[in-house]
């Protein structure tokens, strides 16, 4: 028996791993979910597909080549527990690994090809101090794993919003979520292909407010790609375990 493994059949032995979604302990050749979880998971099958639903959301800005979603989000069930967990439950290591996953299906694709930086979306500093690391910049680092292509983190800020929405005009909430994002440090950007990369799509108000924010830089590309895309309520497929799910958040991400 090589090293690894065996260090890690006497870890299990010491520390059982558990799961992500049905707690079952894992065995030795399994990480973070349970082979029979990572198989029913509810895979968009989106990949690098032209048109595809997360990608219409972004058809309005001229500056977006390629969007895709890995999974879809469907609240309360057990296939939407991992990104609580690396939201709320510091499973930062859970979000490389589904990271690395979403890239492993994407890299015989065309979806990476000129890319050259990954940008995940920020959080508020406020938001960073308190949960100590940034979900979407784990799952970037996945990503950049399998692709190799860097990460980068001083392009895009996010601002405080302290303006409630619920008193402005539609036109004055869009320019609100709009300012959502100050782009940094854009020289040498010209001309060059970002991912923005994201841990789920509800409305695409974030993303389009980042594509916003960089949206003055000449000749710049971008596309996303996210863990999860928010499915539509009653569409979810039967997932096998019944209490999966202990903190329920409907709308979990446009935070
Ligand atoms: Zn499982």
């Amino acid at each position: 028996m090589k090293l690894r493994p065996f260090i890690r059949s006497l870890g299990d032995i010491l520390f059982p791993r558990q799961c992500a979604i049905c707690r079952k302990t894992l065995n030795p050749s399994e990480r973070h979910l349970c082979t029979a979880c990572l198989l029913s998971l509810p895979y968009t099958g989106y990949r690098a597909h032209s048109g595809n639903p997360a990608e219409r959301m972004f058809w309005e800005h001229r500056e977006v080549e390629s969007v895709t979603s890995y999974l879809h989000y469907f609240p309360g069930t057990g296939a939407a527990r991992p990104v609580i967990s690396l939201k709320y439950f510091g499973k930062m290591n859970l979000g490389q690994y589904l990271g690395e996953k979403a890239a492993e299906e994407l890299l015989s694709t065309s979806f990476f090809n000129g890319v050259d930086w990954l940008v995940p979306v920020p959080l508020h500093k406020v938001r960073w101090n308190t949960r100590g690391y940034n979900q979407s910049h784990e799952i970037a680092r996945g990503v950049s794993r399998i692709t190799k292509i860097p990460i980068k983190t001083d392009v895009l800020w996010r601002r405080r919003n302290n303006r409630t929405q619920t008193r402005l005009t539609r036109h004055e909430r869009k320019e609100n979520v709009d300012q959502l994002f100050v782009a940094h440090r854009t020289r040498g950007l010209e001309g060059k292909h970002l991912m923005l990369i994201d841990d789920v799509l509800t409305t695409g108000a974030t993303l389009g407010a980042c594509i916003h924010a960089l949206s003055h830089i000449k000749d710049l590309r971008i596309s996303i790609l996210t863990l999860y895309v928010t499915g539509r309520p009653g569409t979810a497929p039967d997932i096998h375990h019944p209490d999966v799910t202990t903190v329920k958040i409907e709308h979990p991400t446009d935070e």
